[in-house]
């Protein structure tokens, strides 16, 4: 199986569930690159200790352009709207198009560790996939279990960085003038 990985603290909750297989860290949706970086090189420390198997993908200039129009027309709709599950579909479907080009009968993604995300519509995403491209979607609720609370305490223990927005640019100004309007709110409330 070729799994996904969108960040390493979600990786770790998904090693509970899952360890022997293969990894691909693609995510053309990470902006900035130097925020790319630290997430990519957290992903590199986990995998170093857990000695994993872990394949990165493309990250350049023509990889985000592609990702920015796919997801362009849904910019303003916020998290877990569609501009997420076209986002969400970008990534799984290279995902998908790597298993299949390194025979692999099954694909999933650590986005199934993350607790913002819906879980029904990425297994809707995947099981579309699976038709396209006649590789199987593993689907399962990695943040069962104990799962997330252990990769919580996995990252701190390892001190593993934890980013603070999902990963593009829109999520990054959302949650920065969100923090604004709250900090305002309790100013004025004082
Ligand atoms: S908020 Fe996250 S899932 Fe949604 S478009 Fe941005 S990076 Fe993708």
């Amino acid at each position: 199986m070729l799994i996904h990985v969108c960040c390493a603290p979600d990786l770790l909750t998904t090693l509970f569930h899952i360890k022997n297989v293969e990894f691909f860290f693609y995510n053309p949706n990470i902006q900035p690159p130097l925020e790319y970086e630290k997430r990519k090189r957290a992903v590199e420390d986990v995998a170093r200790y857990f000695s994993l198997d872990v394949s990165y993908g493309e990250y350049s200039v023509e990889e985000v352009k592609k990702w920015y129009s796919v997801v362009k027309a849904y910019k303003d709709l916020g998290e877990g709207s569609e501009r997420c599950e076209k986002c969400i579909s970008f990534l799984l479907e290279r995902t998908a198009q790597e298993a299949q080009k390194r025979g692999y009968d099954s694909f999933s993604t650590t986005l199934l560790a993350s607790p913002k995300k819906n879980l029904s519509m990425i297994e809707k995403i995947g099981k579309t996939l699976e038709k396209k491209y006649g590789v199987k979607f593993y689907f399962k609720n990695f943040r069962k279990g104990g799962a997330y609370q252990e990769g919580v305490r996995l990252s701190k223990e390892l001190q593993i960085y934890r980013q603070n927005y999902c990963g593009c640019v829109f999520s990054f100004l959302e949650r920065r003038v969100r923090k604004h309007v709250e900090a305002s709110k309790q100013r004025y409330a004082e």
